[in-house]
């Protein structure tokens, strides 16, 4: 049995906050530092103290409260080596395939460009877990706006190739609107049809539609369903502008 604990909240207009404690050893960790308030509070009502951030990408709503929580916990923060000019708060920096210790488990560094050039994600694999950022969502994946197509595809792909039952937490709820527009390209999609009224039940219970899995992903995440980059692009410029 896996000794990591998680727990998702809700922070900035969209966003989601992440922490994972380390039973044995009590270590903690942020995913990101969206908000330093809200974290401090998901700290607070757990009774957990920060040791670490893992920074998936530079953007300002995933490091605007690193600052704030490293000055009160003196936690290390872990981020991308790509984007450690972009990050003054880094005190380590991490590349594709590197491996390292959090509580008793190994995480995996997978480099995910393609919203981001240096976006990198997390991968527990004794617990199951992959912190996607902004590159996979329940039903989407980032917009792209520093990489191209072809970098978001094979950043993607990497994700897919992840066990089906691999537990899924990413940056954003968008997953609503996400839904909506997968049924646009494939209205035949039993399971998209099923999984679109239960994030509507969700939603209207303002309830959370994460985590999500790779295997449902595989089933309904049309940015995953389709067969090369060039129809990745297509679908992606389409919901840019939807
Ligand atoms: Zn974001």
């Amino acid at each position: 049995m896996s000794a990591l604990k998680f727990h998702q909240f809700a922070c900035l207009s969209d966003n989601y906050g992440v922490l994972i404690h380390d039973l044995q050893t009590g270590d903690t960790a942020s995913i990101d530092a969206p908000d330093a308030d809200a974290v401090e509070n998901a700290l607070k009502g757990n009774g957990w103290s920060l040791t670490h951030i893992l920074v998936t990408n530079h953007h300002w709503d995933h490091t605007q409260g690193i600052a704030e929580l490293k000055s009160k916990y003196g936690c290390h923060v872990i981020g991308p080596q790509a984007e450690a000019s972009k990050i003054d708060t880094l005190d380590e920096t991490k590349n594709d395939g590197d491996q390292f210790t959090f509580g008793g488990e190994t995480a995996d560094v997978i480099s995910t460009p393609g919203h981001t050039l240096g976006m990198i994600n997390f991968y527990f694999p004794k617990s199951g877990v992959v912190f996607t950022g902004d590159t996979l969502f329940a039903l989407g994946c980032g917009r792209i706006f520093e990489g191209d197509a072809n970098m978001m595809w094979n950043s993607l792909s990497k994700l897919a190739k992840l066990p089906p039952e691999t537990v899924v937490y990413c940056g954003h709820e968008y997953t609503q609107a996400n839904a909506n527009f997968c049924i646009t390209i494939k209205p035949e999609n039993q399971a998209l049809a099923q999984r679109a009224k239960e994030i509507d039940s969700l939603r209207a219970q303002g309830k959370p539609t994460l985590p999500t899995t790779i295997g449902l992903e595989l089933e309904t995440n049309s940015f995953l369903r389709v067969g090369d980059a060039a129809e990745f692009a297509r679908i992606r410029t389409a919901k840019d502008n939807a």
